[in-house]
């Protein structure tokens, strides 16, 4: 079986920046699981599993404008600090969730007070180019309902 629109796949991974420094990684945890052909993924990440199949290891490299786009400098605002989740302390740099009516959105702190904080709104990888090194692990075909929804359901899936 090889990858193509319809599929569900399951890979492990691991994120790098462009210097090598290791963002996130799935691996000692769940696999992720996307269904392939439906805009679950980054464009040109969905691309480069075109074709591929259980068992190949391979790395994607994409430019920011791939990624999570250009920092854009006008996407900084105040808050109250009851819109945000976070634990610990609430400081300067540190990625916190912001509760939107879109649901929850990764920001960064600029600066903290007591009631509200100044956040930036920018992807917190905006700007930078990523280095995905991906392993499938597993594929199936996605069922009807699947299908119908445009994504996958299930372990590492959308579970509703
Ligand atoms: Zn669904």
């Amino acid at each position: 079986m090889n990858i193509e629109s319809g599929t569900v796949v399951s890979f492990h991974y691991t994120l790098r920046d462009a210097e090598g420094v290791e963002l996130e990684s799935s691996r000692g945890d769940e696999a992720s699981v996307y269904l392939h052909g439906h805009n679950n993924l980054m464009p040109a990440l969905e691309a480069a599993f075109d074709g591929r199949t259980v068992g190949d290891v391979f790395t994607v490299e994409l430019a920011a404008g791939e990624a999570y786009g250009q920092r854009d400098p006008g996407k900084t605002r105040r808050v109250p600090v009851k819109h945000l989740a976070f634990r610990g302390k609430l400081r300067p740099g540190a990625v916190v969730q912001l509760n939107t009516s879109e649901g929850m959105l990764p920001v960064t702190v600029i600066k903290a007070g007591r009631h509200s904080a100044d956040i930036d709104t920018n992807h917190p990888l905006a700007g930078q180019a990523l280095v995905f090194d991906i392993e499938i692990s597993e594929l199936r075909a996605a069922t009807a309902e699947e299908l119908a929804h445009g994504h996958a359901h299930g372990p590492g899936g959308h579970q509703h």
